[in-house]
């Protein structure tokens, strides 16, 4: 009996034809019993990179990961591409633990997941200890070539698992998914992953494969120290989401702006909406719902019940849309996210595309957008000036949002920004973000920036954005007159520039620190030294020109007529086609009876290709990417049938 390759499990199990990017030398180091350290974006495809060596080598892939509320997904999933996998987390009572845990010990798994806390605990460590002990002898030693468990029967159907003495003892490899864990700097900080040195100290010949699609160097540098990883092999992916369409909106009415912006490019999908504060995901959600949206709130002030409910209906369903704050999504592996939409800034870059990254994760076109104006600006600075960090903890937060700020002021290409800022050179030109696909015009606004600023100083460095707008253009409002503003030298003598004009200046203003918002006085500006050399001459301010509300709807109109017509889009014309709907309703289908998410059973660009391919047998299905052995031998027929009724 021959052993299978790498290739062959990739194709005969997972139902894929090639490997992407560094999986295959990830998978080959891996298998010959090298620790990696493995920095791939969400949706790059980690899972793979210790899946397929779990499988390869001698014993079980034990996967460590701080996601409990997936594991149960994760876990069906492999089931049902005829995978043996379990889990062990505290969601389990503890007879169910004792039955997985049998398992282990009669070599009867493939994959195990566990939690971080489950796995440290000294009883289970003494149980994996004894389980692995008992298979040191040199035959069952990791073997580079790739002796493996699986291999495709004769008759080319079912796998077969090869009969190996004690089964399949030992322990494979261990997987530490989401490593990013490990740093206390990131909003996922697991303390017990510090305590997963104990894996490297007790299992020394067991190889370590630890991924995350965090990308900075920093936490690169922590997972290393804090895991031990300094000997691993590291695998560094390009971060760039060339999937995804970057957008940064500014903001006039931004709830009519979300609800334009689904409407006319999202009308059926499944999407996330971020929101900074509860009430805001509340108000959020309940607006959506009434609009007609299948809109659900997530926070973590809700009930656990709520929450895991709205998470499931979310995954289970289709087309939900998730209102939530950031508590939201970490680990969310749902592959067709169709968009990320911010109504509040996000805290970093960081976050920006870690959030924005839940997007399109089956690499299909997503949407990342992002609605933003001079109030968000002002109260993100004044909710890290009135927090109750340290001061060295401010400045690095002041850092990270001016970094953020100019990302969303920015009038180049949007993936270079998000790139460049992970330290990754990128060409520009994406032709998928706002600023490629309309680029933003720029003016000389040295005359309007000084007129702007000493408005702000003449009127004692108090008021906010609308009253300094009211007296440059010289409109005597109550409140104007109330603090004799319309005596002063700066009244009127900006009418060449409406409110909206003024109050997008004052904007780019406060984003580039030449102006700041004062902490004390509610949201009033004053200035910085940065606005010195502008006010005396010494410095030209140059500033984009926002698009015009009207104007953009006019033209985001013409572009959707111009899309649907274009093939290129692979939604385009699918959406309502009847063929579509009837394979997407026989997923559904499936999916219910058998209590798993739709994509479990097939992936929408599986389901796409069905749809493109038209496969009329067993075989032409078997060519399909996403279609492995067991989802043919389970799911071709149901499919092949609904096609069959729609052959005229
Ligand atoms: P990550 O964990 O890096 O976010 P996943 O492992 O969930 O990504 O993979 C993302 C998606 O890409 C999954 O749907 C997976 O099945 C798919 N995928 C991974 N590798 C391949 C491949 N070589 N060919 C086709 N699809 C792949
Ligand atoms: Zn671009």
């Amino acid at each position: 009996m021959t052993s299978p390759s790498a290739r062959q499990i990739l194709h005969d199990v997972f139902g894929y034809a090639a490997f992407r990017g560094e999986q295959q030398a990830i998978v080959e180091h891996v298998v010959a019993g090298g620790d990696a350290l493995v920095l791939m974006p969400t949706g790059g495809g980690k899972s793979l990179c210790y899946q397929i060596p779990a499988l390869l080598r001698p014993g079980v892939g034990i996967v460590v990961s701080p996601l409990i509320a997936l594991m149960q997904d994760q876990v069906e999933a492999l089931l049902l591409l005829g995978i043996k996998a379990a889990f062990l987390n505290s969601s389990i009572t503890s007879e169910a633990a004792r039955v997985v845990q049998n398992r282990l010990l009669r070599g009867e798994l493939d994959l195990l997941y566990v939690a971080p806390e489950r796995l440290l605990m000294p009883s289970f460590l003494a149980l994996l200890e004894q389980m692995h002990g008992n298979t040191l002898s040199p035959s069952l030693n990791p073997s580079p070539d790739g002796r493996g468990k699986l291999c495709p029967s004769p008759s080319g159907g079912e796998l077969a698992r090869v009969q190996r003495e004690g089964g399949n003892l030992g322990i494979a490899l261990f997987a530490i998914d989401e490593a990013h864990c490990v740093s206390q700097w990131g909003h996922d900080f697991r303390p017990e992953y510090r305590a997963l040195t104990v894996l490297h100290e007790r299992f020394p010949n067991v190889p370590r494969i630890a991924l995350t699609a965090t990308a900075d160097t920093p936490t690169r540098g922590e997972i290393v120290e804090r895991l031990a990883l300094e000997q691993a092999r590291q695998f560094v992916s390009s971060f760039d989401r060339v999937n995804i369409r970057y957008r940064v909106t500014q903001k006039n009415n931004a709830r009519q702006q979300l609800q334009s912006f689904l409407d006319s490019e999202h009308a059926n999908d499944a999407g996330i909406v971020y929101c900074l504060s509860r009430k805001k995901v509340e108000e959020t959600a309940a607006w959506l719902k009434d609009k007609g949206w299948d809109a659900l709130p997530y926070h973590a002030g809700l009930d656990a019940s709520t929450r895991s409910k709205n998470q499931s209906r979310f995954l289970r369903e289709e087309g939900v849309v998730m209102v939530a704050t950031v508590a939201f999504g970490m680990g969310i592996d749902k592959p067709n996210v169709r968009f990320v939409a911010h109504l509040d800034l996000p805290k970093s870059m960081e976050g920006y595309y870690q959030e924005t990254g839940r997007a399109g994760r089956d690499g299909l076109p997503a949407n990342a957008w992002l609605a933003y104006g001079l109030g968000d600006v002002v109260s993100m600075r004044q909710m890290i000036d009135n927090g109750e960090a340290p001061e060295e903890r401010k400045r690095l937060e002041r850092q990270k949002l001016d970094a953020l700020l100019g990302y969303c002021e920015s009038t180049t290409c949007r993936h270079q920004t998000v790139l460049r800022y992970f330290g990754e050179e990128h060409p520009g030109n994406c032709g998928a973000c706002d600023n490629c696909l309309e680029p933003v015009d720029t003016w000389d606004a040295t005359q309007a920036a000084q007129m702007a600023l000493s408005c702000v100083y003449r009127t004692g460095q108090r008021f906010g954005a609308g009253h300094l707008s009211d007296v440059l253009i010289g409109k005597a409002t109550e409140r104007v007159e109330k603090f004799n503003h319309h005596t002063l030298s700066t009244f009127g003598i900006g009418k060449e520039l409406n409110t909206t004009q003024w109050s997008s200046v004052y904007r780019q203003l406060v984003a580039s620190g030449i102006l700041e918002a004062d902490s004390e006085a509610y949201g009033g500006l004053k200035l910085s030294a940065a606005a010195r050399p502008i006010l005396r001459g010494e410095q030209s301010v140059w500033l984009r020109r926002d698009a015009d509300p009207a104007i953009h709807k006019a033209k985001r109109k013409a572009e959707r007529t111009e899309r649907t017509a274009k093939a290129r889009e692979p939604f385009a014309g699918a959406n309502d086609d009847p063929l579509w709907l009837a394979l997407k309703a026989k997923r559904l289908a499936l999916a219910r009876e058998q209590g798993v998410p739709p994509y479990v059973i097939f992936h929408d660009s599986t389901l796409l290709e069905i749809l493109n391919q038209r496969p009329a047998t067993l075989d032409q299905m078997a060519q399909v990417s996403g279609v492995g052995q067991a989802k043919l031998a389970r799911y071709a027929d149901e499919f092949l049938n609904v096609l069959q009724e729609f052959v005229t």
